[in-house]
């Protein structure tokens, strides 16, 4: 039986992402992936909101995704669009570009960092003791592995094998997607009638067309039919457009559910096993991104045993109610596009707060995922939010922050006197760094905030301790996040 510190179930957005970050902490880590090559089928994630291009900025290969896809000023709220670009991030914007795109990009990164991939192989089950987990795949071999992690999406395997409730709501309503091409064209753009909304896009002329419709009756059995599709367009459009050659027919719900707990033991589940809900506002691979980028670190320094295996139960803390508020506002989404004439006067209501300033920033800092604030209890705003990407001074000359976050080590950056802090104890764990910067504190929705002297920064980019110009409390924040000596 092969055995590894880390087995992955399952090699999408999340599960590569994290096999990522425990690479680059030195964890021998595998990922078992069901599918052969790293090709997505139909349509899913559209884009990247701006946290999650500034985790990959962390990472030095946001410019891969960023060269392979289109920049947009604003999100959407329910199609509500929310300009963003006086947002105090250097990625002010969305960035189109669809997870068959995203995924391969991902997927060479992991491959550089030296991460094995089993394809064509699934979980089939586990069993876990004291000491680890036995992982059983379908070619009926198995591996031995300290810690699993599901991230095998919404059907998630480890997650009913490991009897996680999985609560939430049924579907309320369902949409059927297509790629397709057209003879005649279309009416392209959004429209609304008593079932819902519909709409008929293309992205760049010469490629192929896609088609999300609202369906009359809730369904969630398999993929339509070409001809079920052509009946939807002329029940919507009076006509098929002639419609021919779909690259794929496919189906979402408005499903919202979420894993009662992220941990159970040496079993952990991330990204869409952890949450499932429809794709409004387009959170889904942005949030399971980031759950593992929170928790790769964690659990890289409970393998390496510098910190206790309690480090684990801060990541069901931090990112449960980050997918819960997802959850919740996907609800409103839904709900702010139903048909009727009382729900178009809620989005009329909706619009036109949207359109204020305050609203607008509050809503699309939730979306883009920029106004995550860890409880990491009371004191400086900047305590349990992200560390914002300054520009530094240092004795090696001008430095970003996030180029100081490639390696994924935590880093106590002091801005006062160089030399003020002595954390030499942790010198093999933790970057002390001495730098200068002498512009503005701006983050997002709050606003400029008071300089702090030092930041202890986490490997995910979110500040641990914020420093008064004195040590007070460093040593319990480096003892709590980083391990006792
Ligand atoms: C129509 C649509 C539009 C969307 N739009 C957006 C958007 O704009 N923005 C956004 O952020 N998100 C969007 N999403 C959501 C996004 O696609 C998902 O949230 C994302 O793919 C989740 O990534 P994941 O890695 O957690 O799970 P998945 O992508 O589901 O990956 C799970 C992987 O596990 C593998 N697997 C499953 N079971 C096993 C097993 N037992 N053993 C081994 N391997 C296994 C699968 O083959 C798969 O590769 C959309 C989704 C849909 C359907």
């Amino acid at each position: 039986m092969n055995e590894h510190a880390v087995v992955i179930a399952g090699g999408g957005p999340t599960g590569l992402m994290l096999a990522g970050e425990l690479a680059l902490a030195g964890i021998d880590v595998v990922i078992v992936e069901r599918r052969a090559n790293q090709d997505v089928d139909g349509s899913r994630a559209g884009g990247l909101h701006s946290r999650t291009i500034e985790v990959l900025d962390q990472r030095g290969i946001a410019e891969r995704f960023l060269s392979a896809g289109q920049v947009h000023p604003a999100l959407g709220f329910s199609q509500v669009a929310l300009d963003i670009s006086d947002f105090p991030t250097r990625h002010n914007y969305l960035l189109a570009l669809w997870q068959s795109l995203f995924e391969p990009i991902l997927a060479d990164w992991v491959g550089e960092l030296g991460v094995p991939i089993l394809r064509e192989r699934e979980v089939v089950g586990f069993a876990q003791d004291d000491t680890g987990v036995d992982v059983e795949l379908s070619d009926n071999t198995s591996l031995r592995a300290e810690y699993l992690v599901g991230c095998d999406g919404g059907r998630s395997l480890i997650r009913k094998a490991a009897g996680i409730d999985f609560a939430g709501l049924d579907p309320s309503t369902s949409w059927m997607i297509a790629e397709v091409e057209m003879d005649e064209e279309p009416e392209f753009g959004f429209r609304h009638d008593s079932v819902g909304t519909h709409a008929i896009g293309r992205r760049e002329e010469g490629e192929p067309i896609r088609v999300v419709l609202t369906e009359r009756h809730v369904e969630h059995t398999g993929d339509p039919s070409m001809d079920e599709l052509r009946e939807a367009l002329i029940a919507v459009y009076g006509t098929d457009y002639g419609v021919h050659s779909a690259n794929w027919i496919s189906r979402f719900t408005d499903m919202s559910r979420q894993a009662a707990s992220y941990r159970q033991g040496r079993v952990l589940l991330a990204g869409d096993a952890a949450h499932v809900h429809p794709p409004q506002g387009g959170q889904g691979l942005n949030t399971g991104v980031q759950d593992a980028v929170n928790l790769g670190w964690k659990l890289a320094q409970v393998v390496n045993k510098t910190s206790p295996e309690s480090l684990l139960d801060s990541y069901h803390a931090e990112r449960h109610p980050v997918g819960a508020r997802v959850l919740h506002n996907t609800m409103a989404q839904v709900a702010l596009a139903r048909a009727d004439d009382r729900h178009q006067a809620l989005r009329d209501t909706m619009t036109e707060l949207l359109g204020m300033d305050e609203p607008r920033r509050r809503i699309a800092a939730m979306l883009s995922a920029l106004d995550i604030h860890y409880d990491l209890g009371e004191g400086h705003p900047l305590l349990g939010r992200r560390m914002p990407d300054l520009d530094l001074h240092t004795a090696d000359g001008p430095k970003r922050v996030f180029t100081l976050l490639h390696d994924a080590r935590p880093m106590l950056l002091n801005l006062a006197e160089p030399g003020g802090f002595d954390i030499s104890l942790w010198a093999d764990r933790v970057l002390a760094i001495d730098a200068e910067y002498g512009g503005d504190w701006e983050l997002p929705v709050l606003g400029h905030v008071a300089a702090p002297a030092a930041v202890l920064i986490r490997p995910d980019g979110y500040v641990a301790w914020v420093g008064d110009g004195t040590d007070t409390g460093l040593r319990d924040a480096l003892t709590t996040w980083f391990g006792s000596r």
